[in-house]
Order: structure tokens, then C-alpha cells, then sequence
């Protein structure tokens, strides 16, 4: 019987590796109690994909769990307490996709700040051509960049944006080895000091609403956040509030809670960038996610030390 279970929609050609390893597949966490009893038995590895969660339940639907390999860096879907406490480990697929989530949060820094959307919708519609120019909008180049979160993903960010000649600022846990960029330990003086705010941090119930009302007040009216890391990192309400009320000048998200199905608030702003978390999503990156997540499951079935361990 499979002792490997694919959690989760994979790729044409993921789905085929997983096959070569005789995986077993569920869409999500929701489908494991339609497994039968040997089966779910059975099971010592799981590849998983997704962000329904994956807590204790889950877990004791299958007795003989020693690995969840996620597909993605940000876990938060997964219990670690409680795969700790059951001797499961958890694997996750960092820096391989650190580019493609810098690259698209500077992309989309830049297209809210010059307002390429609104820009575009304004040559497409003809208005170009009946009104004339687009409106002047604002310099990107040599502005003041906040990084909420100076991890792998953060500093790829900040190290963009230093090409746009941005004074970098940054919020971590501990002050990092970065010459001439300024530390914060506090997220409301960061985002008093910058134009931008870059919020790149875990997920999960510790960084909960760590962008508060008070942090995004703090940003003021030119103030724009950038969001790549997970909805709930933002209090989205106190967001939605100043966006419109004009208490700070947009966004640029691609995440939110509730995914897919957000918040309507959103749909109705003119000042707000809208990706559906594509972060992660090119062919490439993505490729090298299912062949870390693999690489760790066939580790792990092997007795081999884990490549990318989190617990
Ligand atoms: P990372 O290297 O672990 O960096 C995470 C950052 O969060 C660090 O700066 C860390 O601070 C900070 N942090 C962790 N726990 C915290 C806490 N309790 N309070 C305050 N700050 C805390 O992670 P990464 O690889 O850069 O990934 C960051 C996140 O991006 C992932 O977890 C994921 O949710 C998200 N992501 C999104 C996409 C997408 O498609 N949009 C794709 C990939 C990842 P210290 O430096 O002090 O440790």
C-alpha cells in the first residue's frame, strides 16, 4: 500500500513525479477521512499543498505521520506544535522562489506608486486619445522604503529596492549585518520614517494583525503597503479603513483573508493593487518547489537527514 499521500492541486508534471513515487492523492486536508483505514495507516509521508489547515485532526487520521513537506516557505496551514508533539517532522521549500516574491512585490510597488493600472485603463479605454496625457503621478526612484520582516524574501526586497536607489529601512526580531540600511525594533517608528511599507514576515497566530491600525496611521497620507507575505499579517480592516478614508495613499496586496473569496471593500478602491497570490507562480520556481518537497519526502523515506527541515 502507498506509504506517500499528495495533499493538494499539483502541476501536470508534479503530479506525474508524485505518481512515479506511487503517492496516493486528496484535494485537500478535508478529503483524508474518505480514505480508507489501511490506507490512511499506511501513510508515512505527506506532500502537501495548500492552506486549509492542517492540525491535530488531521494528523490522527494518520497514525503512522513522520513527515509533511510542504510546498510553499510559509507553513502557517500546519500545526507545528502539534506535529512536534506527535514526532512529525515538517519540511518547507525555502529561497527557491525568494526571487519571483521580491520581483513582484517591487513590480507592484512601482505600478501603484506611478498608478500603471489606472494608466493603462486610461490609454485602453481611448481616453488617451479623446482627454489627452495621463495625469502626473509620483517618483518611485530614491524614495524611503520600509521592509516589515528582513528575512530571505525581505532582504531580496530591500536589496531591489536599494537598486532604485531607496534609502532602505527595516522592522525584524534582531538587527541585522546591513551597512547603511536603519533598524527599527518598533513597526510604528519604521513606518513613521518611510513611504513604503513592505510587509514580509511569517504568517501564522505570532504575527497576527502586526500591521495594526496604529502602524498603518503611522505610514500617513503618501504611505503606501505592500503585502506579500500573508493576510493575516495586516489588520485588513484598519487597512480598508484608511485606504478609504484617504489616511494613507494605496496598496499593493497579493494576499489577503479569506483568499479567494475577499474581502468586496477591495474590488471598490481605485487606490489598491489586486494580485490573486501569484508570488510563487512562475513555471520555473514552481518546478523547484515540487522538487524540493519530493527531495525531502524521498529523503525522508530513505532515513536521510531532511534538506529543508522547520521543526
Ligand atoms: P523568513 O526568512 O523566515 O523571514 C521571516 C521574517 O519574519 C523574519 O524577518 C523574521 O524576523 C520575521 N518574524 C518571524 N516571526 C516573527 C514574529 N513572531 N514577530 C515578528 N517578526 C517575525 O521567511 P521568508 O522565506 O522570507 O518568507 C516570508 C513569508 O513570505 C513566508 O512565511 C510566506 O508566508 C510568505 N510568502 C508569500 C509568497 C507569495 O506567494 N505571496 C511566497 C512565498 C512566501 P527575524 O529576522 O527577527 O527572525
Amino acid at each position: 500500500m502507498a506509504d506517500t499521500l499528495a495533499i493538494g492541486n499539483y502541476s501536470d508534471e508534479d503530479q506525474k513525479a508524485l505518481q512515479e513515487k506511487s503517492a496516493v492523492f486528496i484535494g485537500s486536508t478535508d478529503d483524508l477521512d474518505g480514505l480508507e483505514p489501511g490506507q490512511r495507516e499506511a501513510i508515512r509521508a505527506v506532500a502537501f499543498k495548500g492552506h486549509k489547515p492542517f492540525g491535530p485532526a488531521q494528523m490522527d487520521l494518520l497514525p503512522n505521520l513522520g513527515l509533511i513537506a510542504n510546498y510553499g516557505v510559509g507553513y502557517d496551514a500546519i500545526d507545528i506544535d502539534a506535529a512536534s508533539a506527535r514526532g512529525v517532522k515538517v519540511t518547507n521549500t525555502p529561497d527557491v522562489l525568494n526571487d519571483d516574491v521580491a520581483d513582484l512585490a517591487v513590480a507592484m510597488l512601482i505600478m501603484q506608486g506611478r498608478e500603471m493600472r489606472q494608466a493603462s485603463e486610461w490609454a485602453r479605454s481611448g481616453q488617451w486619445k479623446d482627454k489627452g496625457e495621463y495625469r502626473l503621478n509620483r517618483k518611485v526612484s530614491g524614495g524611503v522604503a520600509g521592509i516589515v520582516g528582513l528575512g530571505r524574501i525581505g532582504r531580496d526586497i530591500a536589496d531591489r529596492l536599494a537598486a532604485f536607489k531607496m534609502e532602505i529601512h527595516y522592522f525584524a526580531r534582531s538587527e541585522k549585518e546591513t551597512p547603511g540600511w536603519t533598524y527599527h525594533a518598533d513597526p510604528v517608528s519604521l513606518a513613521k520614517a518611510v513611504d513604503y511599507l513592505v510587509v514580509a514576515l511569517v504568517g501564522g497566530p505570532d504575527t497576527e494583525k502586526f500591521v495594526s491600525k496604529e502602524v498603518i496611521e503611522a505610514l500617513g497620507p503618501r504611505g503606501i503597503i505592500v503585502n506579500i507575505s500573508r493576510g493575516t499579517t495586516i489588520d485588513e480592516a484598519a487597512m480598508l479603513d484608511a485606504l478609504e478614508q484617504g489616511k494613507i495613499a494605496g496598496a499593493a496586496l497579493d494576499v489577503f483573508l479569506n483568499e479567494p473569496d475577499i474581502d468586496a471593500r477591495f474590488y471598490d478602491l481605485d487606490n489598491v493593487v489586486i494580485q490573486p497570490h501569484q508570488g510563487s507562480g512562475t513555471v520555473e520556481t514552481r518546478a523547484a518547489m515540487g522538487q524540493l518537497q519530493r527531495d525531502n519526502v524521498t529523503a525522508f523515506l530513505a532515513g536521510k537527514d531532511l534538506l529543508t527541515p522547520v521543526n
